[in-house]
Formats: C-alpha cells, sequence, structure tokens
C-alpha cells in the first residue's frame, strides 16, 4: 500500500496504472474508519484492480466549526485497517493540497435536492461535499466510486455531480449497504463518542424504523412520523431534528403513501452530544 500526500504525485501513478490497463475503484472518507468503510474498500476490490482511499476531513463541508474540531482522528490505526483490507492506494492530503490557495474550486449546485433533509438542517454542508468530491474525483479519475447508502441523500447528490460533470457514463456509481453493529446501530466514525449506554440508546433509531414498516399502511405520512419522534424522545434519550419519509430518487417529503414508488425514511437526531443520520427502505 503506498501512502500519498500529494494529488501531483498521485495523479502520475494512476496515470501510469490506467495505461497499463488497470481499473481503478475509489473509496472517499473523512477516515476513524470502521467496518462499514472497510466493506466499502472490499467491494471495491472485487471489481477493480486497484483500490484508493482517500482519508480527508473537509472543512467546507462542516457548518458547524467545533463539529469539525471534535470529528476524530485516528490515521495510524485507519492505515493498518486499509493494508489489511485490500487498499492499494491512500491520499492522505493537508488542506492546502485539495484547496490550493491560488485557485478556486469547481462549485455545484443540486437545486431540491440539497434544500432537504441534511441539506436544510446543514446548510453548505453539500455545497461542500460536491466541491471536495468534484476535486477528488479530478486528481483520481476512477472506473468506479464507493459510497455508503448510510448517507443515502449524500448518494443522490453525488450521483447529480457525476451528472453535472458528466462523467455518469465514465465512472461507475456503487452504492453499498450499511453496516450495522449487532444491535442495528449504523457504524460511523462519530459513534466513537458515545457512552456505552449512548450506543443502546441509539439503536433504537434502527428499531424504529423497522416499525414503520410494518404500520405505514395505517397511518398517513405524518401521523407515523409523529408517532415515531414520540416513541423516540419519550425516555428522554434522544432528541430528533427531523424523521421524514421521502420519495428514494429526489427526497422530497411524501404527503400519501400512493404519491411515490418508492419511500425511505431518513431520521437526524442526537444521542448524548453526538448528532447521528441513518435511513432505510420502507417500499
Ligand atoms: P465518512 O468517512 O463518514 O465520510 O464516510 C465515507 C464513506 O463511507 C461514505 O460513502 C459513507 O456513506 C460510507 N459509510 C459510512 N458509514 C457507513 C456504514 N455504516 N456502512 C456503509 N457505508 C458507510
Amino acid at each position: 500500500m503506498y501512502l500519498f500526500q500529494q494529488a501531483s504525485s498521485l495523479g502520475r501513478t494512476l496515470q501510469a496504472a490506467r495505461q497499463n490497463q488497470l481499473t481503478l475503484g475509489f473509496v472517499p472518507t473523512m477516515g476513524a474508519l470502521h467496518e462499514g468503510h472497510l466493506d466499502l474498500i472490499r467491494a471495491a476490490k472485487k471489481h477493480y484492480n486497484r483500490v484508493i482511499c482517500s482519508i480527508f476531513v473537509n472543512p467546507t463541508q462542516f457548518n458547524d466549526p467545533a463539529d469539525l474540531a471534535k470529528y476524530p482522528r485516528t490515521i495510524e490505526k485507519d492505515l493498518e485497517a486499509l493494508a489489511c483490507s485490500g487498499a492499494d492506494y491512500v491520499y492522505f492530503p493537508e488542506v492546502s493540497d485539495v484547496y490550493p490557495p491560488n485557485s478556486s474550486p469547481e462549485t455545484y449546485q443540486f437545486g431540491a435536492l440539497e434544500s432537504v433533509l441534511e441539506g436544510a438542517h446543514r446548510p453548505g454542508h453539500f455545497e461542500g461535499v460536491g466541491m471536495v468530491v468534484a476535486r477528488l474525483l479530478r486528481i483520481t479519475e476512477p472506473h468506479g466510486l464507493f459510497l455508503g447508502e448510510k448517507d443515502y441523500q449524500q448518494c443522490m447528490v453525488l450521483k447529480s455531480l457525476l451528472k453535472q460533470m458528466q462523467w455518469d457514463t465514465k465512472v461507475q456509481l456503487h452504492i453499498c449497504p450499511t453496516r450495522r453493529e449487532s444491535n442495528g446501530l449504523a457504524m460511523s466514525s462519530r459513534n466513537q463518542r458515545l457512552s456505552a449506554a449512548g450506543k443502546r440508546h441509539a439503536a433504537l433509531l434502527f428499531e424504529i424504523m423497522n416499525s414503520c414498516k410494518d404500520r405505514y399502511q395505517e397511518f398517513s405520512p405524518d401521523q407515523l412520523s409523529d408517532w415515531a419522534i414520540h416513541s423516540l424522545e419519550a425516555q428522554g434519550n434522544i432528541r430528533v431534528e427531523y424523521f421524514s419519509f421521502a420519495d428514494a430518487t429526489h427526497l422530497q417529503a411524501v404527503q400519501n403513501w400512493n404519491e411515490s414508488a418508492s419511500v425511505r425514511v431518513l431520521v437526524a437526531a442526537w444521542v448524548e452530544d453526538v448528532r447521528l443520520i441513518d435511513n432505510a427502505l420502507l417500499f
């Protein structure tokens, strides 16, 4: 496994690999890696000859400076885990390598997709995600991009990014299933900041999303969302930011189940002082 801190040297290495007919799978991350990330690396390794992983805590996607400062960083452990999982190239840059001081980054707009859910609660977040992923794609020019369904709205935003860059035919998008703890809690770098009790409380998110799958035919989306928020907040350990039912493609909230062919449930909630997100397919 080779470690790069500079886009220029990584770019040259990848260009040589492409010239040798090697295919490239790319997994962008912010580090503090867990089995969910490593699933993406292993999936990429199955599909492509070489796997690139980036570890970069992207400042432009954090609307809250305190959240950026608290984001866990575990680079030594991450590199060991990546080597064991089959990554070939790791890009671990400084901010100035991703955003060189004398150049302006490409920016993209995602319209209605970024005005709901995470976009509504974290203004500027998806603009920052689009900015960094566009830059990382230009550096790596992969054949495949691997994303986790855990961040479902991000997957839809980045699908739109590929289209806007006119790279949707050149880069295959692979969306991998959410890896969970045995109690159902979606793995997340942020879980490291939860206590053992917090992790137990947070598992209720998965339980309630699953209950919605059994109950949705008896209730309207608004009624079901009220019930879910009440159930989550009843013990006083969880504070819900949103609990929404949305069309699986454009992510606009549904008022009736028959408005959409496929609906997802998406939730953001606070446990202790950690903000968690999760989602699941309803139908
Ligand atoms: P992050 O480091 O949180 O930015 O995540 C990097 C990539 O890993 C994103 O595509 C995430 O959606 C994905 N990811 C994060 N957590 C999980 C999980 N529990 N299961 C599957 N993929 C995940």
